[in-house]
């Protein structure tokens, strides 16, 4: 269902007392605004996924996972699956972020089984999708993002996709202090929505939740949601401060 959304990806942040610190802030903030039914949700390092979910029972956060290896259990060293997210009540995880296209090599065959893992345990993909800047400036934007959704995503029945969430994050504005501008965003998320609606059609494409992210803040959140087909956030640095998160909430 179509909502408006912040995440927020705290990537590898934070001890553990300074990660229970920053969650009760930011639960006790929430605490004191109108959420109006938008959605709010935190993605901590998967050490701390407990406590997070601990403190979201008597707050209006959800908890997401960063990462999830696409099995339910197995020799998969080091890794956590769907089922252990699921089980300590994790509804959301972050899948094909660039960082782990990137450092970890994942490619679209491997974003595709982790879709599949999460949502056959009921945990639901924030897919990332997002060009480079040389991608950009050799005007393949569309098609490379359109070509990541149609690699990792559009394998999946209707009533499987219609459950995910979509975050286009342009590489170049990832970390750098350099956001798209609201026509950028826009006109991406547009083209989002106009390619689920040729393969999945209108209904479907119009109830799909879209978040922006890269180098969103408190100062330009308000003027991106603002656009028609910007539904909210997935907010790296910006995350990690409570009062400009609980901005960047209070810009939906
Ligand atoms: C991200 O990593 O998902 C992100 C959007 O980072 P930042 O907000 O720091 O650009």
């Amino acid at each position: 269902m179509r909502k408006k959304i912040v995440a927020g990806n705290w990537k590898m942040n934070k001890t553990f007392e300074e990660a229970e610190e920053l969650i009760t802030e930011i639960a006790d903030g929430l605490d004191e605004m109108d959420l109006n039914g938008h959605g709010v949700i935190l993605c901590p390092p998967a050490l701390y996924i407990e406590m997070a979910t601990d403190v979201a029972e008597e707050s209006l956060f959800e908890v997401g996972a960063q990462n999830v290896y696409p099995a339910d259990s197995g020799a998969f060293t080091g890794e956590i699956s769907p089922l252990m997210l699921k089980k300590l009540n994790v509804g959301y995880c972050i899948v094909g972020h660039s960082e782990r296209r990137k450092y970890f090599q994942e490619d679209a065959l491997f974003l595709k089984q982790k879709v599949d893992a999460l949502l056959r345990n009921g945990v639901i993909p924030i897919f990332c999708c997002g060009e480079t800047l040389p991608e950009r400036e050799a005007g393949n934007h569309f098609r490379i993002v359109e070509d990541q959704l149609i690699a990792s995503l559009f394998h999946l029945d209707a009533a499987d996709f219609s459950k995910i969430i979509i975050a286009y994050e342009p590489v170049w504005a990832i970390g750098t202090g350099v956001n798209a501008t609201k026509e950028q965003a826009q006109e991406m998320h547009a083209f989002i929505r106009e390619r689920i609606s040729g393969k999945y059609g209108v209904a479907i494409a119009q109830d799909l939740t879209i978040l922006y992210g890269g180098s969103c803040n408190a100062k330009n959140a308000a003027e991106l949601f603002s656009q028609p087909d910007v539904d909210g956030g997935l907010i790296g640095g910006a995350s990690l401060k409570t009062e400009e998160f609980l901005q960047i909430v209070a810009s939906l």
